[in-house]
């Protein structure tokens, strides 16, 4: 498998190449030449596949032949060695549950599986790699953990101090060994911007071998699919396809999705549900495109005025609106009606959900007041105990924390603390190296 950049002035690359450079030469996002299409087989028997096996065929296209099968085998059988369960709420809509990994929330698979990925590639040159990553949240808690003593690759995050919940801030700081937190007294859009300056400072660039781990890297975004076929080998009515509302930022995540469905994978329609951020419902009412700064919200994983994997949805429907119509509908829901649905839906079915996928549910049912004869799921991108601070308030009770985490709650935060100043970070970089 080949891939090209959606700006379409660089070269294609294979798979290894597009992990290792993130993005195109050519500031595109990779995407693959030919979208495959999954065995025959693989649908209509998908309940006696292991997940291990699905997860295998599906990433192996995308793969080819740039990691060997034993060791892919192993990669993908670690990216989801926890459950990912569809648990019922409503006689109409279901959860899927994407928060049982390591950090409590979907993007643990992608970090997982890009980890390892460039983990193997690093060995394979006997080079040593930086992965330097900027966050407001849960990406820096999922890339911590996928590349926690992960050999040959060094990992800085960058975090603003005092802006990131403490269950997220505890993900980031207390792994130590090859993860390095630095705490950017400044904000989250500083940070970046430092990441941003440093990576263009080729001087360092001939010495570090640097790489970010962000969501455009074919690496992160693919594996996302992957849930979506274990989804759908756990929805009872096979012959009446789910609705799928993927709460969405940067929209790498029902991306994926789409692409699971172009390659066989059984979808009546999907749902993009954002919050006050809604560039994208605005391009489905206007047909225009127009970035906007973000504004921030209760959801704030997506809080995105410009997502980023946009156009590779433009890019899998070949830029035709009539085409995207049809499967794909997207609308903004307001904090307001994120609070009420959190409330209503614990109080009526005893769910908890988190703010994020608070937005998914509303969308989902008000989608099927208008086709009743549908069901379907909502995907649950994190578990509530991540916005804790959001939910407590709301339902007026505590929420419980996970046993899987209590115990790193408790362990020692270690960060260094540093200025907003992308002169600092270069001196920062050049001491690990
Ligand atoms: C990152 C994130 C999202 C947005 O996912 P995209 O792939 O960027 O659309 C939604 N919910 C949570 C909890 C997230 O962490």
């Amino acid at each position: 498998m080949l891939y090209y950049s959606t700006n379409k002035q660089s070269p294609t690359v294979n798979f290894k190449a597009a992990t290792i450079q993130g993005q195109a030469p050519d500031k595109g996002l990779y995407f693959p030449e030919q979208i495959p299409t999954v065995p025959a087989g693989l649908i209509e028997n998908i309940e006696s596949y292991s997940n291990e096996e699905i997860a295998y065929l599906v990433m192996k296209p995308y793969v080819g032949d740039t990691i060997p099968e034993e060791i892919l085998r192993k990669i993908v059988n670690e990216t989801i060695n926890f459950e990912i369960p569809l648990v019922p709420i409503t006689e109409n809509i279901a959860a899927l549950e994407l928060y049982h990994g390591p950090t409590l929330a979907f993007k643990d698979v992608g970090a997982r599986f890009m980890s390892r990925c460039l983990g193997y590639f690093v060995q394979e040159e006997h080079r040593k790699v930086t992965v330097l990553v900027a966050t407001s949240g849960d990406t820096g808690g999922a890339v911590a953990n996928g590349f926690y003593n992960v050999d040959g690759v060094e990992v800085v995050i960058l975090y603003p101090s005092g802006k990131v919940s403490s269950v997220q801030e505890k993900q980031l700081t207390t792994l130590g060994n090859n993860i390095h937190a630095l705490e950017v007294n400044g904000t989250f859009d500083d940070c970046q911007q430092m990441v941003k300056e440093v990576f263009t400072d080729e001087e360092l660039n001939k010495q570090l071998f640097l790489t970010s781990a962000n969501s455009i890297n074919v690496a992160r975004w693919l594996p996302q699919q992957l849930y979506y076929f274990f989804a759908f080998k756990q929805w009872k009515e096979k012959s009446n396809p789910p609705v799928i509302s993927v709460p969405s930022g940067n929209f790498g995540n029902i991306c994926a999705g789409i692409l699971a469905h172009i390659s066989g994978l059984p979808v009546t329609h999907f749902i993009a549900a954002c919050n006050a951020n809604d560039v994208v419902p605005s391009f489905m009412l206007t047909e225009k495109y127009e970035p906007k700064k973000a504004v921030a919200t209760i959801s704030n994983a997506m809080d995105v005025g410009n997502p980023s994997n946009f156009v590779r949805i433009l890019e899998i429907f070949h830029h035709d609106f009539k085409n995207l119509e049809r499967l794909f509908t997207s609308v903004s829901i307001s904090d307001a009606e994120t609070r009420v649905t959190l409330k209503e839906v614990l109080e009526k079915h005893k769910y908890l959900l988190d703010p994020h996928g608070a937005v998914g549910y509303l969308a989902l049912s008000r989608y099927l007041e208008n086709f009743p004869e549908h069901k379907g799921m909502v995907l649950e991108t994190a578990h509530p105990v991540k916005f804790f601070d959001v939910v407590e308030p709301i339902i007026g009770e505590e929420v419980p924390v996970p046993g899987s985490i209590r115990e790193q709650l408790l362990l020692e935060k270690k960060s260094t603390v540093i200025p907003a100043d992308a002169a600092k970070l270069k001196s920062f970089l050049q001491s690990l190296g």
